[in-house]
């Protein structure tokens, strides 16, 4: 028997989002904070051109893509580091800094990748549990010791959807030293409207330490191709770009991804879209009586608790995936009309049950 890593055996397998059917064939995916819309044809059409070449490597250093977030950013173009997803520009982060004794500050419960990705990476996870359902940090400074190496913050929160305002964050910032990197995980940063959500690439031009997480697979609509990008200072984007493999965001990626930049205002004007569904979605979910805090993401959060297993499951029967925290609570994401007509039907249905609620 070959010898594997002990760690394995302690680490939790990644939940993805699973699809679900109604008995009469009806599905709709609402768990995986994925765009409900079909590619821009502008977009397949680049990708068709693209697969001419399949045959050849990719641009290793992704060149035009890099040049083209480097302007839309208005960042150098050394500022930019790339992964095949951003969860994958995390794990570079995690290996940039990562030995034993490392810790690894972040909230929980948040993105599920995080914990998997330290444990991967040989750092040590400190997780401070949010305060509601927000990050609580006060309690994230107080964590942070000599070994202190990373702190993450998703800003929005996956999966409760809250979101922290600048000045809490630039208080928050100020009570981290300097040798500590924080990586602001903007995954769901273009569904923001809060105007007070500072966004991180204001933060980090300032500040040596502090970087930003973005990516194309949300409000960009690529999450298939997986690519993903990170923002941070020469230093911090160099040490990431040597973590990475070789080839890892591949040909079509690259190239869906300049034509999505180019697409930009008609990518944007579906955000649009998903962000009046939200507050379609949150307002019938309050108006039948669940509490639902304020969301800045793609998706609403519910704290059902022990319920949650049976709400999912109630959701399920009538075609709707949702994303269950077995004991805590549900995430379900904005998709178009239809599947959120269907989820509100099926939340409501729930709640109306006397004996569950
Ligand atoms: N960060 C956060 C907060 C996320 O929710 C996700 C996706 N669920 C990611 C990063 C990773 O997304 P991707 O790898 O598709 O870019």
């Amino acid at each position: 028997m070959p010898r594997f890593r002990p760690i394995l055996d302690t680490m939790p397998a990644y939940k993805a989002g699973k699809a679900v059917a109604s008995a009469d064939g009806r599905s709709y995916k609402l768990s995986s904070n994925e765009s409900p819309y079909d590619p821009l044809p502008s977009v397949v059409e680049a990708i068709a051109e693209g697969a001419r070449q399949i045959n050849r490597y990719p641009d290793p250093g992704a060149v035009r893509l890099t040049e083209a977030i480097a302007e839309r950013y208005g960042v150098p173009a050394e500022h930019v580091a790339l992964g095949a997803g951003s969860v994958t520009v995390a794990q570079q982060l995690f290996e940039t800094v990562s030995e034993p004794g490392a810790e690894v500050i972040y909230a929980w419960r948040s993105f599920e990748a995080y914990p998997l990705l330290a444990d991967l990476a040989g750092a040590t996870s400190v997780r401070v549990p949010l305060k509601g359902e927000d990050h609580d940090l006060d309690a994230m400074a107080d964590a942070i010791t000599e070994q202190t190496r990373m702190i993450f913050v998703c800003n929005p929160n996956n999966p409760t959807g809250t979101s922290i305002r600048r000045e809490a964050l630039e208080a928050f910032l100020d009570r981290v030293p300097e040798t500590v990197l924080v990586v602001l995980d903007e995954a769901y940063r273009e569904y923001v409207r809060d105007a007070e959500v500072v966004d991180g690439l204001e933060l980090y031009r300032d500040r040596p330490n502090v970087c930003v997480l973005r990516t194309f697979s949300k409000a960009y609509g690529l999450a298939g191709l997986r690519v993903g990008y990170l923002i941070a200072h020469e230093p911090v984007a160099s040490a990431v770009r040597k973590t990475i493999i070789p080839f890892a965001v591949n040909s079509l990626a690259q190239i869906a991804a300049v034509a999505s930049l180019a697409a930009e205002d008609e990518l944007l004007e579906r955000v649009d879209l998903v962000v009046k569904e939200r507050t379609r979605v949150r307002e019938a979910l309050i108006a039948q009586g669940y509490d639902v805090p304020p969301t800045e993401a793609n998706f609403v959060w519910l704290r059902l608790g022990d319920r949650t297993l049976d709400f999912a499951a109630a959701c399920a029967v009538e075609g709707v995936a949702v994303r269950p925290f077995a004991g805590e609570g549900a995430r379900i994401s904005i998709g178009d009309p239809e599947a959120n007509d269907t989820f509100i039907k099926a939340a409501g249905a729930y709640f109306s049950q006397p004996t569950l609620l």
